[in-house]
């Protein structure tokens, strides 16, 4: 089935000076597909996340996702610096998005503590972020991504940042994530590296002005870790 519907989707910046990040963008994703985004800096990836994120609308053209539960809007987004609060401690963080989605205490509870003992963040629910590593800091963006059960999780260049032995065991758990849970996946990478890791589609970008320039569906199962 199809999740994510863009059609014919252009995005410009500003007015005086106008600035036009995508033109004429085309992009069906199917439900339970982990796609990356690839592309140069600048060819429009993390405006085009935003707006399946509903965080931009676009100029021109429709986004829509297919959802059951139309409020809120089912996505979650992971961004690449980590995007947590570091007044609040590694629970507090990872609860946040549950209340205003309308889900009760005892669910709630439930819910966190799941993420975060398969995180493994359960010993430091009481820390704050500033007092963990750029890694688990990450484990909390996915955490706190997970834990309101999104059916679409956008992820803008989340291991960018982190050395390359970390990037590649997040990877990893982030695969068996996806696995378990079955959920559809948007990946920014500016990485063709990650990008053929990762997805089981790779869709590419360029620049000025932002368009799909090649759309690849790896054909087969194969082992990726
Ligand atoms: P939207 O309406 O989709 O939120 P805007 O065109 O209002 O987008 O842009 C949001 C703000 O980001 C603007 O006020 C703009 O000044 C600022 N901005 C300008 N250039 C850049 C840039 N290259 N990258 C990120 N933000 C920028
Ligand atoms: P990427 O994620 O591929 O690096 P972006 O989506 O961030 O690309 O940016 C695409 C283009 O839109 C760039 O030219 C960027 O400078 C411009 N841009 C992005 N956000 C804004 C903004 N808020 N206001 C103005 N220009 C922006």
């Amino acid at each position: 089935d199809e999740k994510i519907r863009i059609r014919d989707v252009g995005k410009v910046y500003g007015t005086t000076h106008a600035v036009t990040a995508l033109e004429g963008v085309d992009l069906d994703v199917m439900d339970g597909e982990f796609v990356c985004l690839v592309g140069p800096s600048g060819c429009g990836k993390s405006t085009l996340l935003r707006m399946i994120a509903n965080l931009h609308r676009p100029t021109s053209g429709l986004v829509e996702i297919e959802t059951q539960r139309p409020v809120p809007w089912p996505t979650a987004m992971v961004f690449q610096d980590y995007g947590i609060f570091p007044w609040k401690t590694v629970e507090q963080n990872v609860a946040f998005g549950l209340r205003p989605r309308g889900v009760g205490k005892e669910e709630a509870r439930r819910r966190v503590a799941h993420w975060l003992e398969r995180m493994g963040l359960t010993d430091f629910a009481k820390t704050y972020p500033g007092n963990l590593s750029g890694g688990m800091r990450q484990r909390v963006s996915i955490a706190r991504a997970m834990v309101v059960e999104p059916e679409v999780l956008l992820m803008d260049e989340p291991f960018a940042a982190l050395d390359a032995q970390l990037r590649r065991l997040l990877q990893e758990e982030l695969l068996a994530i996806w696995q378990e849970n079955s959920r559809t996946v948007v990946f920014v990478t500016h990485s063709l590296d990650e990008a053929i890791l990762l997805g089981d589609r790779i869709v590419v970008m360029s620049a000025r002005p932002g368009r799909i320039i090649g759309d690849y569906r790896v054909p087969f199962e194969r082992p990726r870790t």
